[in-house]
């Protein structure tokens, strides 16, 4: 039988394999196969040209162009010519081909620049102006097949296409938010006329994107609710008496949070909270009177934290602070092996362990809880539906608190914590002093040292951070080996120094920070392993080195390191960016508010790279973006979730497609 495609005027056996070659093999590949982008075609006045803008002029050739050959694959050729009385020169790299087709007189169209003289453009782009085509041109960005060529195709396929183009959306949808039809975006989006067309264009195809993670997330929290769970038991005078015994008072939002907590444990579906708050805002205390109250109805806890090193430090507090009240808690690490960990294995499964602390490969592992009903999550931004089915699978469904201390905004919790419930922390407990914030370049490291030596003598300590652990050749990078030695020369004898990084084995580092947790070394230089959570008490001052190379927030968390006292603090970001007048650390100077600075973050970064492309769940868009299209993000949003409540047969198909992705859920 014929191939269909062969069928599309254009179309022979050269052109199929081609298309095959950019995955199009149906004509409904061909209508679906959008632009990735547009170029306006427009010709402007050289009047109205700004310097480093680019610009596109007619122009005509008024003397032979001269081809140079600068070295090897590098040639330079230049063209003399005059546009609206105006002589300048072309300059267009490796474009040699060119000359032959460009005489005297000839007219041209070219695109480029003018840097800083109007004498002379730098060119991007050169044609015949016979050759160039006025409007708005769709970029297919296709293999061995031209934009021009494929637009021929396009419309052929239109032509010959009687499919009845069934929309995904809901229609009453499509009405309410003035969306196009999937047929009219798919029409306009290969022959726009206008760029009103284009953003009507990319408004429907965000919209759908958006729409269908929304629909996603509503599932999501839809199955969460569908799970019963048994209420917990806990006996709250003896969680009254732990909160009494602590050394402070809660704060307002700590009081709060601890409510939302508590509530959440008496209900029937299991709880999925993230609980926000900027570092050392007080939240492990919070998740320790939890964990207390889960014990208490004699169910087990497991806390998880990213590095052996927090979850070591996790474990000392939980000890250190409820031990008293009788409960047994547990470190275990992949290092603990043979009879120690059989015996741990064995007390876990007896219900002889109340709370065991790990890292995040804690659920993994062939461990077996007697009445797991509780775990925490200390900085891990998603508890995705395989985590979820992987403790279903072993038959558990505990109450999940996870914790995060990169605040962040509203719109953005609802597309990433959309289906958690979230608590946050906003202020600080009392007396805490404001960390002195100074961002520098790297010729301060001097008044550094100077500070440090100054908070040694008061027996307080410090941390130096660096981006790597070897200084690059030919790079600024400054490795830890290299800072270390600065300081060694320049620090007293009586002061210890330790090296921690990343490479190190898990038993020294845990080593080295327990002699830094203790006092018994005061200046700690290290990679970013100390960054989340730390909590050593006499810490007074910070310093990152190429503070260039960490995002916003992390520099905001590994400030967060010191200033847990009643001690006046200072935190030093030393990058030599700072000298080109890059001013993308002042922020940090300014404020200590974590949503501020994380959402300064998200705009320079976006969530992918301040949250690790993983964790935030959020799909790679094809148009998109979570910041920039905020108003449509909460249409898309609200509509999904009344969508998903109507029983309109349309929503109902869409919401299968979405299944696919989430097993388990029940449609009824
Ligand atoms: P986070 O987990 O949010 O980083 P922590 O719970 O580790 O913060 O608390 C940081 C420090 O503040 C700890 O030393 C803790 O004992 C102390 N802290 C917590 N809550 C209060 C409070 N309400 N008043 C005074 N100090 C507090
Ligand atoms: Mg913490």
């Amino acid at each position: 039988m014929k191939h269909e495609l062969l069928t599309v005027k254009g179309i022979g056996d050269a052109m199929l394999l081609k298309l095959k070659q950019n995955a199009i093999n149906s004509i409904i590949d061909i209508i679906h196969y959008l632009p990735s982008r547009y170029e306006k075609h427009e010709i402007s006045s050289i009047h109205a040209m700004h310097f480093s803008e680019t610009i596109t002029l007619k122009a005509t050739i008024v003397s032979p162009p001269v081809l140079n050959y600068i070295r090897k694959r590098l040639t330079k050729l230049i063209i003399e010519v005059i546009t609206e009385e105006v002589v300048f020169k072309i300059v267009l790299f490796n474009r040699e081909f060119l000359k032959s087709s460009l005489l005297v007189g000839a007219e041209v169209v070219v695109t480029g620049k003018f840097e800083n003289t109007i004498k002379i453009m730098v060119a991007s782009d050169l044609v015949l102006s016979k050759n160039y085509v006025l409007g708005i041109i769709p970029k297919y960005g296709l293999i061995d097949i031209s934009d021009k060529v494929f637009s021929k195709l396009v419309k052929g396929s239109l032509h010959i296409n009687q499919l009845p183009f069934e929309d995904p959306l809901p229609d009453e949808i499509i009405k309410k938010q003035q969306l196009l039809t999937q047929k009219d975006m798919i029409k306009i989006a290969h022959f726009p006329t206008s760029e009103s067309d284009i953003l009507a264009v990319s408004r429907r195809i965000k919209y759908e994107e958006l729409f269908r993670f929304g629909l996603r997330i509503a599932l999501l929290r839809q199955l969460n609710d569908q799970i019963v769970s048994k209420p917990k038991k806990y006996d709250i005078d003896k969680v009254k008496h732990f909160i009494d015994s602590l050394p402070f008072e809660l704060t307002i939002d700590q009081k709060n949070v601890t409510n939302d907590i508590f509530r959440d444990l008496k209900k029937s579906n299991p709880m999925l909270r993230l609980l926000q708050g900027d570092v050392g805002s007080g939240k492990t205390v919070c998740s320790m009177i939890a964990a207390y109250a889960v014990v208490t109805g004699h169910e087990q806890v497991a806390i998880m934290a990213p590095t052996e090193i927090l979850a070591y430090q996790h474990y000392q507090n939980f000890k250190e602070a409820l031990e008293p009240f009788g409960v047994q808690v547990q470190f275990l690490s992949s290092s603990i092996k043979g009879n120690e960990r059989t015996t741990i294995l064995n007390n876990l499964q007896e219900g002889n362990i109340h709370i065991l602390v790990g890292t995040h490969s804690l659920i993994q592992e062939e461990i077996n809880f007697a009445h797991l009903g509780f775990v925490i999550i200390d900085e891990q931004h998603r508890f995705g539906v395989e985590q979820r089915k992987k403790l279903r699978l072993k038959g558990l469904e505990p109450d999940v608190l996870l914790m995060s201390a990169t605040p962040i905004p509203r719109t953005l919790s609802i597309a990433i914590f959309g289906d958690m419930d979230i608590s946050s922390i906003k202020s600080m407990p009392i007396g805490r002093k404001k960390v002195i914030t100074t961002v520098a370049d790297f010729s301060a490291i001097d008044s550094v040292i100077k500070r440090v030596n100054e908070e040694l003598i008061l027996n307080h300590q410090a941390y130096f951070i660096v981006p790597v652990i070897d200084g690059k050749e030919g790079t600024d990078l400054i490795g830890v080996s290299e800072l270390f030695s600065i300081l060694r020369n320049q620090i007293s004898n009586k002061y210890n120094i330790e090296i921690l990084h990343g490479k190190l084995k898990n038993e020294e580092k845990n080593e080295i920070l327990s002699r830094f947790y203790e006092g018994m070394t005061q200046v700690l230089v290290s990679t970013t392993v100390v960054e989340v959570g730390l909590n050593a008490l006499k810490a007074t001052v910070m310093t990152v080195i190429n503070a260039e190379r960490f995002g916003l927030s992390q520099l905001h968390q590994l400030r967060g390191r010191v200033g847990r006292n009643d001690k006046q603090s200072y935190c030093y970001f030393l990058s030599d960016m700072v000298l080109l007048g890059n001013n993308r650390l002042d922020i940090l100077e300014k404020t200590a508010d974590g949503f501020e600075i994380s959402e300064e973050d998200l705009r320079q970064r976006g969530p992918g790279e301040v949250f690790g492309s993983e964790q935030t769940g959020i799909p790679k868009f094809r148009m998109a973006n979570i910041i920039e299209d905020e108003e449509l993000l909460h249409l898309a949003f609200s509509d999904a979730s009344s969508i998903l409540n109507s029983r309109d047969l349309k929503a109902i198909k869409l919401i299968k497609n979405t299944l696919t992705m989430i097993e388990n859920f029940q449609l009824d």
